[in-house]
């Protein structure tokens, strides 16, 4: 099955694009923010357990978000159309669990690229329930721990292309389109 994964730090616009890619490629948009919070609004015992995490600005264990994924990945409109997944993975080990989850291809990772301080200006501006300065900071400094290596990791395995994700939302969204184009099999 078809597989992009989107990478950026929190506040860098990748949820508003992989929205308008997975409506342009007929791929499938998992944000594996937006499923944590559709749990905590229904109030399931996972997503109570996840909104302490998420406002702490910490990350869920990855046994739980690989568990979330996987069972995602087997659903019919992902299995029919492929995948665009946005917010995970986000750990070395959340990318190795994907990698070997059955019938998964990894054609392309995008790092949408914005620095530290575009996005803290941004996130700020967005106001979300974990947007107050310390869950930003904490948020960036995990990015930087956990994330970047994944880079390094997509680089390796020869699918990683970077995206300057600064300019207008069309501007960025043909950028981003270009290289899904070329780069995806
Ligand atoms: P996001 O909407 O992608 O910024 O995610 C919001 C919050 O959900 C993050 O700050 C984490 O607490 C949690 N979260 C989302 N995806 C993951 C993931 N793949 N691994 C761990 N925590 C995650």
């Amino acid at each position: 099955m078809r597989g992009l994964i989107i990478l950026g730090r929190q506040g860098s616009g990748k949820g508003t694009q992989a929205e308008r890619i997975a409506e342009r490629f007929g791929v499938v948009h998992i944000s594996t923010g937006d499923m944590l919070r559709a749990a905590t609004a229904e109030g399931t015992e996972m997503g109570l357990r996840a909104k302490a995490i998420m406002d702490a600005g910490d990350l869920v264990p990855d046994d739980v978000m690989i568990a979330i994924v996987e069972e995602r990945l087997q659903k019919p409109d992902v299995q029919a159309g492929g995948f665009l997944l946005d917010g995970f993975p986000r750990t070395v080990g959340q990318a190795e669990a994907l990698a070997a989850f059955d019938g998964v291809d990894l054609d392309l990772a995008i790092n949408l690229d914005v620095p530290v301080e575009e996005v803290t200006a941004r996130m700020l501006a967005r106001g979300r329930d974990d947007d107050t300065p310390e869950g930003i900071a904490r948020r960036l400094e995990l990015y930087e721990a956990e994330t970047a290596p994944l880079l390094a990791w997509f680089e390796e395995r020869g699918i990683l292309v970077v995206v300057d994700g600064i300019g207008t939302e069309d501007h960025v969204f043909d950028r981003l389109t270009a290289v899904i184009v070329v780069g995806a099999k």
